[in-house]
Parts: C-alpha cells; structure tokens; sequence
C-alpha cells in the first residue's frame, strides 16, 4: 500500500480494527492487569478511563496544562513502578489542542522500560506544522522499544460510519495483539473504501485547509463574543462561555437544531460548513445577550 510504503512501515508493524475505539480496548485487554497504574490527562477521550476501569486497572489522571494541552512534565512525575500504560492524546480531544512530536518522542524515550506508550493520533492529519510530527516517526526509524500508535478514518477522511481504524507498533507489540484479536473485525467493503480514500490526499489537503479557514472564523467570532477559546488544531472547538455548557448545549439544540457537546465547565463545538458556523455565531451572540440581560435584571 502506497501510504505505509512511503512511511517505511511494513506489515508486520500493522493491525486493523473496527475503528480505533476498538484498538483501544485491545491495547487494554491485553496489557492491563488488576492493578496497574495508567497515566494519562484529563479531560481526554474518554475511552481511555473507561478502558483502565473496564480492566481493573487503576486511573492516574493529571490535569491539562493551564492552556489544555497534555502536560507530560506532570504525566512523568505520576509514573511509579506499577505504571504500565502512559496515554497522550494528540492532538487532544475535546481539547483540540497539540503538543510538539520532539516534546513527545523526548517523554517516550525518558520513559522507564516497564512503561509502554500509547500515543493516539486520531486527528493528527489535520495538524499543519513540522513541529506536531506523528510518533511513526520513531517506528519508521526502527524504534524498538514498546510503543503504540493509533490512528483511524473516522476523522478527516470522514468515514466513521465505516469502522476503520488502526495500530502501529513494532512486531513484538502487533503479536501480542493478534493474539486475542478478532480474525474478521472489518468488512471487506470498509476496507476497499479505505484503501480507495487513501489514495485520494487532494481530498485530505482540501478538508484541512477548509478546516483551517472555518475554525478560524470560530475562533475569532467566539473570542470576539468574550469566550475563552482553547487553541485548536482540530475540526473542533473548546471553550468557556458565560452559558452553563449543559444549558448551552440544549438551548442550541432545542430552538437552533444546533448539536454541541459539554464538559463541565467548557463547550466544545464541531466546525461546520460557512453557513453553519454563522448560525451558530449568532445563536450565541443571541444567548449571550440574554443571558447578560437576564443577570443585569436580577
Ligand atoms: C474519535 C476518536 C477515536 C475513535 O474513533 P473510531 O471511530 O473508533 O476510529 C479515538 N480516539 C480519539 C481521540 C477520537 O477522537
């Protein structure tokens, strides 16, 4: 295959999966005992806790640095002799914010030999720097020491509907995979499509720059409106606003058909087509003012 080519992967290196979510509880099932200590930080994905509990290990969160990136500095001061998982998730989500690939690859190879990394790269194709390299660099150079890197298409190449993701670690870690994983977990069908959407980077390169202009307007137009907006190098939005998030998310969608997701006190918004994104605008500069009058009359 043209993309693993060029990376220098081979197959070997590979395993698939119905999406990445699945990879995830893979890596959990496998290398998770009663008891382990898993590091990550928090708010992240959550299938992450949800794969340490489900597994009887025990969950190691430290928070977000205070511009909601992973703070690995912190990540590396949790780690004891019974960590046996550090997760980063990069970019972010809900966040949508990244750390650089050298501030990575250095906490990956400062790691202690009994500590397997597990770097998701869900949205990392959406990333437009040198600086936020993906960790198959390190696997594309031979690395040979534990590390797992997932990765799906359920994100920019926009099939999720598809179940298609993957795992790239060196050979000892993919064995160890294959070895419970499910012999016929993605349909031929995703698989073709897939391959097909590969080839098509033109695609790619255009969904990224669009992106990148939409979530422009986003951001602006919200720190415009007085939010604090976290840095994204996503397709998604993290912000505070004056509007309690969980009234926030059922206000836009009751009266604008809005969808919207709440993480205690942020809102994160997903960037839709131009059209889309003004409407959403001026659903919040309309709540916003509301609200404010409201308080001002109480
Ligand atoms: C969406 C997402 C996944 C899982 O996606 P799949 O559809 O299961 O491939 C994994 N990690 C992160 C960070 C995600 O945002």
């Amino acid at each position: 295959m043209p993309f693993f080519s060029k990376c220098g992967i081979t197959l070997d290196h590979i395993i698939t999966g119905s999406g990445s979510s699945t990879m995830i509880d893979l890596v959990g099932e496998i290398f998770l005992n009663i008891g382990d200590e898993v590091v990550y930080c928090t708010p992240t994905y959550e299938a992450f806790p949800d794969m340490i509990s489900d597994n009887g290990a025990v969950r190691v969160p430290v928070p977000l640095t205070a511009d909601y990136k992973f703070d690995l500095d912190a990540m590396r001061a949790a780690i004891t002799d019974k960590t046996k998982l550090a997760i980063i998730v990069n970019p972010n989500n809900p966040t949508g914010t990244c750390v650089s690939g050298a501030q990575i690859e250095a906490f990956i190879r400062g790691l202690p030999d009994h500590v397997i990394p597990v770097v998701d790269e869900a949205y990392i194709e959406f990333t437009n720097s040198d600086e936020t390299y993906s960790m198959l660099k390190l696997i594309n150079e031979g690395y040979d020491r534990p590390l797992i890197v997932l990765r799906t298409f359920s994100k920019i190449y926009g099939l999720a509907g598809l179940r298609v993701g993957y795992c790239i670690a060196p050979p000892e870690i993919i064995d160890e995979m294959n070895k419970i994983d499910q012999a016929w977990n993605m349909s031929k069908l995703s698989q073709a499509a897939a391959v097909e959407a590969m080839k098509d980077q033109d695609y790619i390169k255009m969904v990224k720059e669009k992106t990148i202009l939409n979530r422009k307007y986003l951001v602006d137009g919200l720190r415009d409106l007085g939010c604090e907006v976290a840095d994204s190098v996503t397709n998604f939005i993290y912000f505070r606003s004056p509007i309690e998030p969980k009234e926030l998310v059922k206000i836009m969608n009751e009266r604008y058909d809005i969808l919207m997701s709440a993480f205690d006190d942020r809102s994160r918004v997903t960037c839709g087509l131009p059209e889309e994104n003004k409407a959403f605008l001026s659903a919040m500069r309309g709540i916003i003012s509301e609200t404010t009058a409201e308080i001002i009359s109480a």
